[in-house]
Formats: structure tokens, sequence, C-alpha cells
């Protein structure tokens, strides 16, 4: 891998890494689950049309739901054979802050989960046109693995008009905790790095890029051959906290800059992750259906960490009792930066990288603000937070717009340096909120 120099960014923090539970353990099958509810709107959008019935036995991979042309759902498969026990409410995370609530389909009388089993590819995507390669991702629901869940086919739709040149696959995965991103690029990096050239074929960009922290690199050898064979650049990147948001990363490695609350797609970048390419692979090339999620179960409070392949639908409740967690403790879904505290009914879907148990301690009670400063000298957006939290205490979106509130990345940091415990990425992420509901897209600049 190279290390060639690249720019940097203002503000940010090192991070302890913290992963030494989970980096080398290999990617495993949760374990028996009694149950799954399967999320029918995965992405944020209506949600799909169930095509079977209570009492009836479906087959692992059998159509679950059929998602409407056009809506941007996806259609929804079953991750387990079981049998259909009726229908009911999961909850899952919305971007950027707190939980939406998702019709589901339950599945009951499990069969057991497998471990990732080797493939075998059936189809010639090398030689497919740009079209027929999205056709069939669409035709296979696969989704965005990141945060903010989109379907993937409506991604590169989007990619395609905005004409991007470059594409990034985003493995710096650098929270505490977190390696489920990791162990995929160690253990499936051949597969990671197909599925990129697979997103790269449908999006039509050129300029290819893999970019890891430079301390793993070790453990990417499998990935290094077939990056080169497909013209994929890998590049390794020093580790400062946040360089794995899209807007940092695009910044450092290409000196773009999306305005505030665009993508990277407004400056002809598309990112995708080591989850979304490794699925794509695995369905594109080799017929086999996107059902589960790695996710790192980690955290003081879990007596067995690991990366576990869990189906969607299961019960992040389930996942932690499989693992022995003290859930007495701080519960969170996603990293310890960005993450939410679990509530009832959370299932794992296509975003769930992670579930941490914490020390309860981490999860204090807010004070007032001193006006220390660190939040804006550590701001890799450059923000005056302590000002922004005034607007959200004042119920003031017009003076949040004004103090650039739409440019926060929604990385975490002012909340993690905060002596007063303010949840100010939750404040800042409520006020783009309150923003967005009255200003449309086109006016943000
Ligand atoms: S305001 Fe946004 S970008 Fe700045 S530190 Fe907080 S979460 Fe990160
Ligand atoms: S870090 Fe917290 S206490 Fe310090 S200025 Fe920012 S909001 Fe106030």
């Amino acid at each position: 891998m190279t290390r060639p120099r690249f720019g940097t960014f203002t503000g940010g923090i090192d991070l302890p890494d913290d992963k030494d539970a989970t980096i080398d353990s290999p990617i495993e099958a949760v374990g028996r689950l009694d149950r799954l509810r399967v999320p029918l709107s995965p992405v944020q959008a209506p949600p799909a049309r169930p095509t079977v019935r209570p009492g009836q036995y479906v087959s692992r991979g059998e159509k679950l739901a059929e998602a409407e042309a056009g809506d941007g759902q996806v259609d929804i498969f079953a991750p387990l054979a079981g049998q259909v026990a009726g229908f009911c409410k999961v909850m899952l995370p919305q971007y950027p802050a707190g939980w939406r609530r998702s019709e589901a389909i339950e599945l009951t009388d499990l069969d057991t989960v497998r471990d990732i089993g080797p493939v075998t590819e059936i189809f010639n995507w090398q030689s497919a046109d740009k079209h027929s390669v999205r056709l069939r991702i669409a035709e296979g629901g696969l989704t965005t693995f990141s945060r903010s869940i989109a379907s993937l086919a409506d991604y590169i739709a989007s990619a395609r008009q905005a004409k991007v040149d470059t594409l990034i696959a985003n493995v710096m995965e650098n929270t505490p905790f977190i390696t489920s991103d990791h162990r995929l690029l160690a253990e499936y990096g051949g597969e990671v790095v197909r599925g990129l050239a697979i997103l790269a074929r449908a999006t039509g960009a050129t300029n290819v890029i893999l970019a890891v922290d430079h301390r793993r690199t070790d453990a990417y050898r499998g990935a290094v051959a077939p990056a080169r064979f497909y013209g994929i650049h890998s590049i390794s990147l020093a580790h400062k906290y946040p360089i794995g948001a899209e807007a940092m990363l695009i910044k450092v490695l290409t000196r773009r800059r999306a305005g505030p609350g665009r993508s990277g797609l407004d400056v002809g970048v598309a990112v995708t992750d080591a989850a979304t390419c490794r699925a794509t692979y695995r369905w594109v090339a080799c017929g086999e259906l996107p059902t589960a999620r790695v996710v790192t179960v980690a955290g003081s409070q879990v007596a067995r960490p690991a990366n576990l392949l869990v189906p969607f639908g299961a019960g992040a409740d389930e996942v932690f009792a499989l693992t022995g967690t003290d859930t007495e403790g701080g519960l969170i879904y996603g990293s310890a930066m960005t993450g939410r505290q679990v509530v009832g009914g959370v299932v794992i879907s296509h975003g769930a990288n992670a579930l941490l148990g914490l020390e309860p301690q981490r999860l204090t009670t807010p004070t007032p603000c001193i006006r220390c400063g660190w939040c804006s000298d550590n701001c890799p957006a450059r923000l005056n937070v302590a000002a922004l939290n005034d607007d959200f205490e004042l119920g003031r979106p017009a003076a949040a717009r004004r103090h650039g509130a739409m440019a926060c990345i929604d990385c975490g940091i002012c909340s993690y340096v905060c002596p007063a415990r303010l949840p100010l990425m939750q404040r800042v992420g409520l006020l783009k909120e309150a923003i967005l509901e009255e200003i449309p897209k086109a006016d943000l600049t």
C-alpha cells in the first residue's frame, strides 16, 4: 500500500484505539436466534409491500416484501428460513439523530445462522455494461451499508447523473472498539476489492481509491494484488479522527470541498465502504443476496467481544444476551462517537456496524456551558459550537443557519470533549433538521 503525502485538516483529535478485544477476532456466525423482525423500511422511504402471509414457511433468500418502483425502497428477502409469525414494528436509527419506527415481518422457527461460506462467480460482470450491473444491484435489494442508508441502485443513478470521476472505498474505521470493516478487508479483501471494481463500473468512476488506516496495512495483503489488477489505488492515511467522515476523506484525498449540506456527489466523488463492496460482489458476481451484517460487539460490559455475522432483523437485545453483555451499562448502537443509546425494539439492519456495551458513567448528566471553547477548537468543520448550543437552547434555527450549522459533519468530537457533557452533536443535528424543514436544499449555500 502506498502512503503518499496528502493534505490534512484543521481540528480533529487522536482517539484511543481500544480495538484489542476484536481486532484479531475472525468473523463468526452470531449463534441461534429465537426470532427475526425483518424491517420493511431499511431505507427511510415508504415500506415495501409484504408478499407473504402469517403461518407461511419461507426459505432463506425468499422475497418477503416488494418495493414500489421509484419510491426509493428496496425489496426485502428472508435472512433465514423460518415461519412468518406476523407483522410488528421495530426501531431503526434515523440519520443524523434519534430513532424511527419501521413496519417489520416477524419470522420464528428459524434455521441456524451459517458462517460466511465460499462463493463461485456465476455472472460475468467484467463484460456486462453499466446499466445491466445497476439493474442487477436493484434486483438484489442492495443498499449502502453506511450510516445514512439508501438504495444502492439509486445512489449509483445519482452518481452517474453527477458524472462522478472518483470512487473511494472508506475503510478508515477510526473510532474506538469497531473492527467490522477491518475484519472484512482482512479476511475477504479480494471480495471487497472486486465489489469496489463492480461499483466503479456501475458509477463510471475512473479514479478508484481504497483508503485504509496506516496502522493496519499488514492485515490487508490479500487485497493488494486484486486492487493492482483492477487499477485501484490502495492508499493508507494517518488516523486523526474524523478522517473517515466523508467530507474529510474527500478533502484530504482530492482537495475538493462539498458545501454545507452537500454530499460528495456534488463535487464528483462517490464514497462507499467495505461492507457495501463485499455485499455487491457476493450478489452481482455470485448471486448471494445480502441478508446479514458483520457487527462488532465490544466494550467493557461485553463478556465475549466478537465480530459477528448477524442476520437483518435480529434484536439488539438477543445479540447482547448471546455475547454476555451486562445490560445495566450504557448500550450503544453504532460508534462510541456518533452512536445512539439503544431503546426497546431495536433490530440489526444494513447500517449496524457495532453494538457497544460501555460502563454507565460514560453517560452522565449535562451541566451548563462554561465557555471553555474546546468544542470549537477541535471541530473539524471550524464551527462555533458553543454559539450553536446557544441557538439550540434559545430555539433559533435561523441563527444556527447563519452560524454554519449545515456544515456540521456529525463527527461527535464536540460532545466528546465538552466538560459539561452537553450532547452537542445531537443538538446541532436537531438544528439541521429544523433548518432543512424550512429551506429547500437548492438554497442552502
Ligand atoms: S459541530 Fe459537528 S462537525 Fe463540529 S465537532 Fe460537533 S459534530 Fe463535529
Ligand atoms: S466544550 Fe462544552 S462547555 Fe466548553 S464551550 Fe463548548 S459547549 Fe461550552
